[in-house]
C-alpha cells in the first residue's frame, strides 16, 4: 500500500462543484489501495480578501491577529472537502495545522515548518481514514497559529509527505505542469515533463509561483517524488527530480518574473568597514529578506548601497532605514516602488558561456533599461520597470527558443 499525499490549491476548490470533484479523484486514489493525505489551500481567492480586509481597518496589523485571520481560510475549504468525500461514503476527517502539530517558529506571515507531530496523522491513518489537513498554517510551541507565507500549503504537503515518508506528494493546480514561463504571460510558453530540484527551487524563488519555494527546498532535502498536475484534466504533469535523473540538459528552462519587490538606495552612507553589516543584520533581525544588493564605487569617501526587498516589508523596512539615519549617518534614502526581477535559470547555463549576454541582449532590443543584474550558476537576474516586465519575459522566452523547447 503506497501513501500519496496531494494538495489542492484555491482554484481547485473554489466552488462547490470543483470541491465535489476533488473529492472524487481523493475517493478514486483511496479505493485504488493508497493511504490518501490531501492538503488544501482556501477557496479561490479567500486568502486576497482576507488581506483586503485587513487594509480597510490598517496598515500595521499586529503580526499574530494578522496570522489568525489569514489562516482562517483553509478550515472553511478542509470542512467542506471532507463533507464531500463522507457523502461519497468514504471515512474521512479534516485537521486544522495545530490538530496535525505542524510545528513552527514565531515568525508569523512567514514562519518556518519545525517537526510535524506524526502521531495524530497515523492514528487517523491507521483508522483507515482519508485525512485532509490545512495547508499554509501551523503554530508555535506556545500555541500561537503562523502562517508559511502566501503559496504556503505547497510546503505543508511536502513537509507532511517528508514527515510520514510518503511515496509521492503530488500538487494539483489551474495549470498542467511546470512551463517555461508563466503560461498565463506567455500563450507560447512549453510544458517541461521534467525539471530539477536545483532548477525548479530557482524559477520558484525568482517568482513562479507554480511551487511555494520552500516545499521545493524540503522536497530536495529529503529527495522527496514531487509532481505538479492538473486538477482538472488527466495529464501525465512535470516531475521535479535529481539532475542526475534528468532525459535531457537544457541551457536555459525558464523564464521567471517577480512583481512584488521594491527598490531602495542609500545615499551617501560613509565607507568604513561595519556599516553594511549593521544596515542588513537589522533588516535581518526583523526578519526582512533582501534580495539583491550592489554597492556603488566609493567617492568622496562616501558609497551608496541599493537593494531589493518584497514589498511587503517596504513600510516596516522604510521606517527602520529612517530611525537609523543618524546611527548610519546616510545623507538621503530613496526607493523605486515600481520594479520587477527578471530572470533565467538553467542547470547547463554554467558550460554554456554568451548566455547572460544573449538575455542582455533580448533586453536591448526591447529597449528596456537594466537597473540591476545578479548571476548564480544556473541564473541570471535583471531588475527592470515593472510596466515593462511582460513584455521582457516574452522577449527572452523567444531569444532562447523556449516555444521549441519540447522539439528538443
Ligand atoms: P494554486 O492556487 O493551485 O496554488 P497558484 O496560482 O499558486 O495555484 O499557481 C499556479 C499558477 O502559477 C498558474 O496559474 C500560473 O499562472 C502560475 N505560474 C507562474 N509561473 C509558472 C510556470 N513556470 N509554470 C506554470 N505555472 C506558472
Ligand atoms: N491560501 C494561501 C494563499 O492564498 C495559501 C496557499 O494558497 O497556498 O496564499
Ligand atoms: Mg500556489
Amino acid at each position: 500500500m503506497s501513501l500519496i499525499v496531494q494538495k489542492y490549491g484555491g482554484s481547485s476548490v473554489a466552488n462547490p462543484e470543483r470541491i465535489m470533484r476533488v473529492a472524487q479523484r481523493i475517493v478514486k486514489r483511496k479505493q485504488a489501495g493508497n493511504d490518501v493525505i490531501a492538503v488544501v489551500s482556501a477557496m479561490g481567492d479567500t486568502t486576497d480578501e482576507l488581506v483586503k480586509l485587513v487594509a480597510d481597518i490598517t496598515n500595521k496589523p499586529p503580526k499574530r491577529e494578522y496570522d489568525m485571520l489569514i489562516s482562517t481560510g483553509e478550515q472553511v475549504s478542509v470542512s467542506l472537502l471532507a463533507m464531500a468525500i463522507n457523502e461519497l461514503g468514504e471515512d474521512v476527517i479534516s485537521l486544522t495545522g495545530s490538530q496535525v502539530g505542524i510545528i513552527t517558529n514565531e515568525l508569523h506571515s512567514k514562519a518556518k515548518i519545525l517537526e510535524i507531530k506524526n502521531n495524530r496523522l497515523e492514528k487517523e491513518l491507521n483508522e483507515g481514514k482519508i485525512v485532509i489537513v490545512a495547508g499554509f498554517q501551523g503554530v508555535t510551541i506556545n500555541n500561537e497559529i503562523t502562517t508559511l507565507g502566501r503559496g504556503g500549503s505547497d510546503t505543508t504537503a511536502v513537509a507532511v509527505a517528508t514527515a510520514l515518508k510518503a511515496d509521492l506528494c503530488e500538487i494539483y493546480t489551474d495549470v498542467d505542469g511546470v512551463y517555461t514561463t508563466d503560461p498565463r504571460v506567455v500563450k507560447k510558453a512549453s510544458k517541461l515533463p521534467e525539471i530539477s530540484y536545483e532548477e525548479m527551487l530557482e524559477l520558484a524563488s525568482l517568482g513562479a509561483n507554480v511551487l511555494h519555494p520552500r516545499s521545493v527546498e524540503i522536497a530536495k532535502e529529503y529527495n522527496i517524488k514531487l509532481a505538479v498536475k492538473s486538477s482538472f484534466y488527466c495529464c501525465p504533469g512535470t516531475y521535479i527530480k535529481e539532475v542526475e535523473e534528468l532525459e535531457n540538459n537544457i541551457v536555459v528552462s525558464g523564464v521567471a518574473c517577480n512583481k512584488s519587490e521594491v527598490k531602495l538606495s542609500l545615499l551617501g552612507l560613509p565607507d568604513r568597514p561595519g556599516i553594511a553589516s549593521k544596515v542588513f543584520n537589522r533588516l535581518a533581525g526583523e526578519g526582512v529578506n533582501v534580495d539583491m544588493i550592489i554597492q556603488n564605487v566609493n567617492y568622496d569617501g562616501v558609497n551608496d548601497i541599493t537593494f531589493t526587498i518584497d514589498e511587503d516589508d517596504f513600510n516596516g523596512t522604510k521606517e527602520l532605514l529612517e530611525e537609523m539615519k543618524e546611527s548610519l549617518e546616510y545623507r538621503e534614502l530613496i526607493y523605486d516602488l515600481e520594479v520587477a526581477k527578471v530572470s533565467i535559470v538553467g542547470a547547463g547555463m554554467v558550460t554554456n558561456p554568451g548566455v547572460a549576454a544573449k538575455m542582455f541582449e533580448a533586453l536591448a532590443q526591447e529597449e528596456v533599461n537594466i537597473g540591476m543584474i545578479s548571476t548564480s550558476e544556473i541564473k541570471v537576474s535583471c531588475l527592470i520597470n515593472r510596466s515593462e516586465a511582460d513584455k521582457a519575459v516574452k522577449a527572452i522566452h523567444a531569444k532562447f527558443n523556449l516555444d521549441k523547447i519540447g522539439e528538443r
